[in-house]
């Protein structure tokens, strides 16, 4: 049930050859880019709100949002006007100098998050690794473990990205699979186990590490009594909780946070995606300072976190959101959405999940591959995202319109019929 790193891998997978019928490196559509994806055949030329228009003039009206990090919608006005100002002023003078974007920025975020301090990072891999350094310091320094026994807890199907750090405690196969040695340090339980997670957080225990809703898992939504039971494990047995609020926050699940439809305050925000308005990588670690004051100058560090242009589009989305309508949109719509694909369940649909204008669809595996379901959903006008064989995923941008919502259903369904 625990563990400390994942197991090795199925033997002959690593360094195989294509087997017989696989195209080579000439017959791709991208012979110089890496082949670590897959995409559907569709070449974006241009963007705007919720469509995204193809190299042939089609338009796809967009229902992955790049995986919730284009929750405004491309290209945003608002958003790009604040870029386009900056790219006018100062875009990059590294954290060696000051910049008079960052503090209003970190300011701003801080007290969307209700804590004190913003590290401000690029990616959402490094905000989660800057996370686990900000964790593993606290908990030498103010909890007084003994150095180097630190250990953080995390859930079976998590996704955090694709350092060597993070694919450490994964337990997807394709993830971790040839990339060790890995990074000890990390236990982790089963998501949504409450009774495992008491069982394992103990005194070297410096945090626990969670997506609150887990986004590539298939948007799993956790027991109602999970985070508010985990909040109070890590009370109890003084361990930070750490959520990663990279996919599910900043409106998504019509709140700001995943974590306010339980009630729950965490000690360390980690967010990224949409913090960058869907224009460049934004990520931040946000705890009060009696965390984040443990790092002191030279401790930790990043030549392009917090840069000028990152600083000012991050703080132009956190003031959109400080708004809140764009969180009552996304529950409003979230409803639509939801009620929409209930009446599938039964009819070529197993299970639908989710919160706000996120789902996670489990189609009856009769119906062929979630990817399958995909290329076919693409040719008539939705994209969307298959993630773990028959479940799809949708994060449709927050600006999408209850009519399109209907629209893209109808395409569903459509496609749907046409794989019976
Ligand atoms: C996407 C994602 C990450 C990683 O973000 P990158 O910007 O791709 O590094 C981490 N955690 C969660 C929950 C995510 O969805």
């Amino acid at each position: 049930m625990t563990m400390t790193s994942p197991a090795a891998g199925p033997p002959g997978r690593l360094g195989a050859s294509a087997p017989a019928g696989r195209p080579t490196t000439d017959d791709l559509p991208e012979p110089h880019v890496a082949h670590n994806y897959s995409p559907l055949p569709v070449t974006a030329a241009t963007a705007e709100g919720a469509w995204i228009t193809d190299v042939g003039g089609r338009r796809h009206l967009d229902c992955l949002g790049a995986y919730s990090a284009v929750n405004f919608g491309h290209r945003h006005p608002r958003i790009v006007a604040a870029a386009l100002d900056q790219l006018a002023r100062v875009t990059l003078t590294s954290r060696a100098f000051r910049s008079d974007r960052l503090e209003p920025f970190c300011a701003a975020l801080a007290s969307l998050c209700g804590k004190d301090m913003v590290l401000p990072m690029n990616t959402g891999a490094e905000a989660v690794e800057s996370g686990i350094k900000v964790a593993r310091k606290w908990g030498y320094d103010v909890k007084g473990v003994p150095d180097g026994r630190a250990t953080i807890v995390v859930a079976g199907g998590n996704f955090h990205g694709r350092t060597t750090t993070i694919v450490s405690f994964s337990d997807d196969p394709a993830a971790y699979t040839g990339f060790g040695p890995y990074t000890p340090g990390f236990v982790r339980v089963p998501f949504g186990d409450l009774a495992a997670l008491d069982a394992v957080i103990d005194e070297n225990t410096v945090a626990v590490l969670l997506e609150p809703v887990q986004g590539e898992a298939g948007v799993i939504v956790p027991p109602d009594d999970y985070l508010p039971g985990a909040r109070a494990l890590c009370n109890e047995r003084t361990a930070l909780l750490i959520v990663d609020e990279i996919q599910s926050g900043l409106g998504r699940t019509g709140r700001t946070f995943a974590v306010e439809h339980w009630g729950v305050e965490p000690d360390v925000y980690l967010l990224g995606k949409a913090l960058g308005g869907g224009l460049l990588p934004v990520s931040a670690v946000v705890a009060d300072r009696s965390v984040l004051g443990v790092l002191h100058p030279g401790e930790h560090g990043s030549t392009f976190g917090g840069n000028p242009l990152a600083a000012a589009v991050g703080h132009t989305v956190v003031d959109m959101l400080a708004e809140g309508t764009w969180q009552r949109r996304a529950a409003a719509l979230g409803e639509r959405l939801h009620e929409r694909l209930r009446d599938f369940v039964g009819d070529g649909v197993v299970a639908v999940r989710g919160l706000g204008l996120w789902a996670g669809i489990d189609l009856d595996p009769a119906l062929g591959t979630g990817k399958d379901f995909c290329r076919q959903l693409s040719e008539r006008g939705v994209l969307a995202k298959d993630t773990h064989g028959s479940t799809l995923r949708l994060a449709p941008p927050l600006v999408i319109t209850e009519s399109e919502i209907d629209w893209a259903m109808e395409r569903f369904a459509l496609t749907l019929r046409d794989r019976r």
